[in-house]
Formats: C-alpha cells, sequence, structure tokens
C-alpha cells in the first residue's frame, strides 16, 4: 500500500463495548466473537494529535473525511464521497420563541448527500468495507440507510443489496433502486429485514452492513459530534436532542465527545442526552423508564416515523448507559405531534425537516414545558433528514383558480 496515500487514521484495533476483549480492526468484523455485543474502534489519540490538530481540521476541505485520523479508514484512495458531513449549525430564534427558547440551534443533517446523516455513517463503513476487501454489501433498513448504501456502493463499484418494510415511503424504494442496489421489500419491520440479510448474506457471502452491528457506521455518525463541538468553539451545548431509532448517532456523537476529552479539546462537561421516540414504537423510553439497562424488543411496534420504526436495537444498552451518565431522559410524541412538528420548524425557520426532526421538536417544546429544559439553556434539535422524501406524509389544501 503507498504510503504516500496514507490518511494518517490512528486507528488501532476494535473493542467490545461489553467484555472489553480487542478485536483486529483490519480484517472484516461484525459482533465481538466473544460475546455477540456491539465493536467500537479504537484510535492511537496520541498519535492522531502529532497532525490532528484544530487548526489543521479547520483549514482542510469540507466534509466528514477532515477527520480522517479519528476515522477507520488508512488509504485515502479507498474513501468513497459524495459530499458528506459539514451540515450547518442553525440558529432558529423564531421556532425557539414557539416554545419560549432563547438558544435553539438546528443541526440540518437534510443537507448531506441522499438527504439524511446516514451518508455519514455509510460513506465510512462502505469506504472501510472496500478497503478491506468486501465485493458485496447489504443491510436491512427502514429507509434512508438503504438509499445511502446504494448510493455509496455505486460509487464505489460495490454490489449493494437492500431489504425494507414494505411500507418504506416510497422514494427510499425508489432512490434505492435508482442506485442500482438490489431492493427487496420485506412484508415486517426492520427486524424482520436484518433476518433476511442474515440469510442471504451467509449465503452470498455479503458483508453485512447493518448499524452497529458492523462498526464503522457509528465512527461515520460520530463526525456530528466532533464538528457541534467545532461549531460551538469546542464547547458543548447544554442539550442534544436525538430521534432515536437504532441510536447510531447517539452512540456516535457521545463516543466522539470523549475521544475529544481524551485530545484535550474540550473539557468533562457534557451535554444532556435526549431520546425522542414516538408512541407506537419506544422500546428505549420503556427501558429507561423502568430502570432497564437492556430494552425488551417492542411486539406490534407502529409509527408512521420510519426512523424510528426499530422495535429492538443491538446498541441498547450503550444508549441507556449514555442517556443516564449524561443526565438526559427519553421521552416519547404522537405521530401527529411529529408532523405538526415538521410544518412548524419549516414554516419558522424554512428548513423543511424530516418527520424525525418533526419529532424531535415536539419533544423539544414538552421538555420545556416541563421544566427538564430551562429557556435559557443550549438546545440542539437533531434534523437528521430532508422532508423532501416524504410526500405521502405531508397532504396540503390549496385554492385552485381559473385563468384571469
Ligand atoms: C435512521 C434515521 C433515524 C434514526 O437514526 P439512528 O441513529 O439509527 O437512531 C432518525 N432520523 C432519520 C431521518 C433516519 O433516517
Ligand atoms: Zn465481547
Amino acid at each position: 500500500m503507498a504510503t504516500s496515500s496514507g490518511t494518517g487514521s490512528a486507528l488501532t484495533h476494535l473493542q467490545c463495548t461489553a467484555c472489553g476483549r480487542e478485536h483486529d480492526a483490519d480484517r472484516l468484523q461484525t459482533l465481538c466473537p466473544d460475546c455477540g455485543k456491539v465493536l467500537f474502534a479504537r484510535y492511537d489519540l496520541g498519535r492522531a494529535a502529532r497532525t490532528l490538530t484544530r487548526e489543521a481540521v479547520a483549514a482542510r476541505p469540507r466534509g466528514m473525511w477532515r477527520w480522517r485520523e479519528l476515522l477507520p479508514v488508512r488509504d485515502a484512495e479507498n474513501i468513497v464521497s459524495l459530499g458528506e458531513g459539514d451540515s450547518p449549525l442553525l440558529p432558529a430564534p423564531r421556532l425557539g420563541a414557539l416554545a419560549g427558547l432563547k438558544r435553539l440551534l438546528v443541526k440540518d443533517e437534510g443537507t448531506n448527500p441522499t438527504g439524511s446523516f446516514k451518508a455519514r455513517g455509510i460513506s465510512a463503513a462502505v469506504s472501510r468495507a472496500r478497503e478491506l476487501g468486501a465485493r458485496d454489501v447489504a443491510l436491512p433498513t427502514a429507509g434512508n440507510a438503504g438509499g445511502a448504501l446504494a448510493a455509496y456502493a455505486a460509487r464505489a463499484g460495490l454490489g449493494a443489496h437492500v431489504y425494507m418494510p414494505v411500507d418504506a415511503p416510497e422514494l427510499n424504494r425508489k432512490e434505492s433502486s435508482v442506485y442500482g442496489a438490489e431492493v427487496v421489500l420485506v412484508r415486517g419491520l426492520i427486524n424482520d429485514c436484518g433476518a433476511w440479510v442474515r440469510r442471504r448474506a451467509s449465503e452470498h457471502g455479503w458483508f453485512d452492513l447493518s448499524t452497529l452491528k458492523e462498526p464503522y457506521r457509528a465512527e461515520g455518525k460520530k463526525t456530528m459530534g466532533l464538528e457541534l463541538a467545532e461549531q460551538l468553539g469546542w464547547e458543548v451545548p447544554d442539550v442534544i436532542v436525538y430521534p432515536t431509532g437504532g441510536g447510531t448517532g447517539l452512540v456516535g456523537i457521545w463516543k466522539a465527545l470523549e475521544e475529544l476529552e481524551q485530545l484535550g479539546w474540550i473539557g468533562a462537561r457534557r451535554p444532556r442526552m435526549i431520546a425522542v421516540q414516538t408512541e407506537g414504537c419506544a422500546p428505549i423510553v420503556q427501558a429507561f423508564r423502568q430502570g432497564l439497562d437492556h430494552a425488551p424488543a417492542v411486539h406490534g411496534a407502529r409509527t408512521a416515523i420510519s426512523g424510528l420504526r426499530v422495535p429492538a436495537a443491538v446498541a441498547d444498552f450503550l444508549m441507556l448507559a449514555l442517556i443516564r451518565r449524561s443526565g438526559g431522559t427519553a421521552l416519547t410524541v404522537t405521530d401527529e405531534e411529529a408532523l405538526a412538528g415538521m410544518r412548524e420548524i419549516a414554516s419558522t425557520e424554512g428548513v423543511f425537516a424530516a418527520p424525525e426532526g418533526g419529532a424531535v421538536w415536539a419533544g423539544i417544546k414538552k421538555l420545556v414545558a416541563a421544566g427538564t429544559i430551562d429557556r435559557d439553556e443550549r438546545v440542539v434539535l437533531m434534523n437528521t433528514g430532508t422532508g423532501l422524501k416524504y410526500g405521502e406524509l405531508v397532504s396540503v389544501d390549496l385554492p385552485v383558480v381559473d385563468r384571469l
């Protein structure tokens, strides 16, 4: 491998988040071979700091690969990019005023390629899978991860296989197919799609990129946390409110803050991490309220907010632990509240948020009303995607007139 195209990645090994054992990072890995739990990428942060300085990272070309020392890809030739990352952190005073919040910020992930933050995780995972020799990649998805996988696999020249629920948003089904992936619609939920992927992947030798069963999607999503700290002048906000499905972003942002503290770029203070789910599918909220360390799977999950239709998540224990450690909480909103929230964000700030972003806003309003969030606090609303993909969830009643 030519050293001239080395990224400077300081990746050293993979470490199990449950049993702590270390595993080789330079071969394709999924869950811990010893205990079946989530593996995290670990870095030599001292080595990373030799080239990764706050000045260097600010001067590099925009995008998430500015953070390459803290990402897993070793050879720059293997980076598969469509320009993901560096989404804006928009002050939202008009939206905030609706709840009396003075310092509301929207991290607008709808600006990413394929219209959601899934692009970050998939860019990292597809790049690393290619680097480690994968030819075909597959995943189960509620929708957006399928579009992102299909796009990045096309760009990488890899085969892509996407399994999504038959009622996934129309545009997610179409975009995945247009990007050239094999798309299979499953009568069931994302977990049922996961069972199909496991079977087909083992039959055909595809690499399974199920989130957090694969260690590097979380690394891509981690860059949201790196950017947030940078955008706030190396401070952390008081509160981060996140629409929680598989929880990759929640886990990734928390990991980013830990690494930044170890680098000495931020202090020990952490934002309160708050998970929003919908009433029809709220495994993390229920487990949080019951004081459980793991979240039992929800049966008969029903919600129109597709990114939150995740009845069981492999990283449940990581999410619950970090929410508690941060002093955060978890709460539900209804689908109707989420869809109304989507309109409020759009009509006050000009951001056509995904319904998941609408759910976050609905959650923030409840938290302010309950006194859980103070009106003076700096609150980040994670808008994880663009609303432009969800035409079927939006109905408008418009006047029609004849020609004058
Ligand atoms: C996938 C998705 C989510 C859930 O993300 P996780 O990190 O898996 O919890 C939220 N919003 C949108 C728009 C998504 O596509
Ligand atoms: Zn383990």
